[in-house]
């Protein structure tokens, strides 16, 4: 199947040609011709399956094709996402895609100053890409108008709700106007999920892609047992004798990011922390130089690394295993992407074993383990607590990459509600009414 055959037109096509794309994922085989009937979409697809062209190309095909209806300066379309790194992979992409169409793209997100995005939106936007909480900002200052936009998109609403972003996001769906196609993307189903599915979308066509919590096939899984103290050894002595060049690495917490790419950097691998705790120019500057290959190790927390969209990212490390087991899926799904070869290795020591079980229970399967020599378990070796932040509390890391540092109001989450219900199976595709509204204003308590 080739995109024209899914009814793009020749200017997006080119587009997507010259970036080397030859056919449509299965996502987009699906999700392209469902958006420009210009109905409601329930997507179930993770990152790298090409759920972004999934949605911004028949968005762009759609407002090229169709005359504005209100002033230049009204949005068109608004596309949510949880973090600024999403929401400027997205902004990029939709340049990318619609180089040969006369639309304005922009973004909007804390951390940086409010004034030149208040000039821009200015100048006239048909797409704009935003996180919740610095949207809000432009609409207490009246510099944003909302009011026209006919495509509203949620990407990775799962993580949204997981930041604490439910309350932002309702009163944005009230700024809308109630005719408007709604697109929701979500890696995982919650209760919370379901509940914002059904208050928001009209008959949706629900598409699923890879069943959820599955790893992709091109992934290639191993652990690593080793000691604590010795794990950064054991990093360091991996990258030297596989020669990985481009390494994503997560650890638990900030500390252990700036820590680590420290002790790294000093062995003589170029390292880089990114999380929450950065500014925005140090976060950029360290994903644009990781992308563009000088930088050989990028040490991420988890939500810092949402968004960090590179081609054919080779390896990711888990030096330090997620608490929450689906974060392991997310976190292994930045490589392999799009079909590409990918490797995950995990650095697993003893106060991790419960965490390495958890997630093999996630997975259904086993991960091949491999000790390497010189770096074999004390067999005696005693448990200590997994430390997760300054204060041993359980803590989202990175938190507040959504918005701006420190303003972020849901540090913790809970882990134990929803997020295991599913949309039934894989590659499923049907028209289907969505009948309960009223349990739509169940929000997650913040913390
Ligand atoms: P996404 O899931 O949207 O984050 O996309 C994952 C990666 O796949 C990105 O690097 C895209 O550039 C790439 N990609 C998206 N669609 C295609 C396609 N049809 N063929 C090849 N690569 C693609």
């Amino acid at each position: 199947m080739s995109f024209s055959a899914l009814g793009l037109s020749d200017a997006i096509v080119r587009a997507v040609s010259e970036l080397g794309y030859t056919q449509p994922t299965p996502i987009q085989q699906q999700a392209i011709p469902a958006v420009l009937t210009g109905g409601d979409l329930l997507a179930g697809a993770q990152t790298g399956t090409g759920k972004t062209a999934g949605f911004t190309l028949p968005i762009l095909q759609q407002l090229s094709s169709r005359p504005s209806k209100g002033s230049r300066i009204q949005v068109r379309t608004l596309i949510l996402t949880p973090t600024r790194e999403l929401a400027a992979q997205v902004e990029d992409n939709v340049r990318a895609y619609g180089k040969y169409l006369k639309l304005k793209s922009m973004t909007i997100f804390g951390g940086v100053g409010i004034n030149p995005q208040i000039k821009g939106l200015r100048n006239g936007v048909d797409i704009l890409v935003a996180t919740p909480g610095r949207l809000l900002d432009h609409v207490k200052l009246g510099t944003v108008d909302l009011s026209r936009v006919e495509i509203l998109v949620l990407d990775e609403a799962d993580r949204m709700l997981d930041m604490g972003f439910i309350r932002d996001i309702r009163k944005i769906l009230d700024l809308l106007p109630k005719q408007r196609q709604n697109l929701l993307f979500s890696a995982t189903f919650s209760d919370e999920i379901k509940a914002l599915a059904d208050s928001l979308l009209n008959r949706p066509t629900m598409i699923e892609v890879a069943r959820r919590n599955t790893t992709a096939e091109t992934i290639s899984q191993k652990v690593y047992p080793v000691d604590r103290e010795k794990k950064r050894h054991l990093l360091a002595h991996l990258i030297k004798e596989h020669g990985w060049h481009q390494v994503l690495v997560f650890t638990r917490t900030k500390h252990a990011a700036n820590r680590l790419a420290e002790q790294l950097s000093r062995e003589d691998i170029p390292a880089m922390p990114i999380h929450g705790g950065k500014s925005q120019g140090a976060r950029t500057q360290a994903l644009s130089q990781f992308k563009s290959g000088k930088l050989q190790v990028l040490v991420a927390t988890d939500i810092a690394a949402r968004g960090i969209d590179i081609d054919e990212l080779p390896h990711v490390v888990n030096y330090e295993l997620p608490n929450v087991a689906e974060d392991y899926v997310h976190r292994i799904g930045r490589t392999g992407r799009a079909g590409a070869e990918g490797q995950a290795a995990s650095l697993v020591c003893i106060d991790e074993h419960k965490l390495l079980a958890d997630i093999e229970r996630l997975i259904k399967r086993q991960i091949p383990k491999e000790v390497v020599a010189g770096f074999e378990p004390d067999p005696n070796a005693k448990r200590e607590p997994i430390q997760n932040g300054r204060n041993g509390r359980q803590q989202r890391s990175g938190n507040s990459a959504g918005r701006n540092n420190g303003q972020n109001r849901n540090a913790g989450r809970s882990t134990g509600s929803g997020r295991s219900q599913a949309a039934a199976g894989a590659h499923r595709q049907s028209r289907s009414g969505t009948g309960n509204r009223s349990n739509s204003q169940r929000a997650r308590a913040t913390s």
